[in-house]
């Protein structure tokens, strides 16, 4: 599936809902979590929809490589100097809100308002 239409980040994806963005490609988008547990606190998503890393498989070594490889270098540009947390939730138990596949990055000085 290219889009879900009742989707909220694919939504953001296609600029039907706005969203503060902090980078963005052919495949992958960067954007500011609306309610962010640290001063800086980012979601990178695949364009696609992919839900969940339930449906991740060697196929998608690649797109994953590349929104894990571009975490530092956002984190850079946005002022992090003192580190980071990466975070996927998966699933029900993973206590994943939004079905569609983003990795948290999280920095700033602490303390932060979660995590
Ligand atoms: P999850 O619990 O699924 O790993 O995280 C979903 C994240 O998406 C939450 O941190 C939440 O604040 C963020 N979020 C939910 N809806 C929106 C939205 O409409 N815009 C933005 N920028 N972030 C959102
Ligand atoms: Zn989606």
């Amino acid at each position: 599936m290219t889009a879900d239409p009742n989707c909220i980040f694919c939504k953001i994806v296609a600029g039907a809902i706005p969203a503060k963005k902090a980078y963005e490609d052919d495949e992958i988008l960067a954007f500011h979590d609306i309610n962010p547990w640290a001063p800086v606190h980012i979601l990178i998503v695949p364009k696609r929809h992919i839900a969940s890393m339930e449906d991740i498989t060697d196929a998608h070594a690649g797109l994953l490589g590349r929104m894990m490889a571009l975490s530092p270098r956002l984190m850079r540009e946005l002022g992090v100097t003192n580190g980071f947390r990466h975070v996927i939730n998966t699933g029900a138990d993973g206590r994943q809100e939004v079905p569609h596949l983003h990795l948290h990055v999280m920095g700033g000085p602490r303390p932060w308002a979660r995590g």
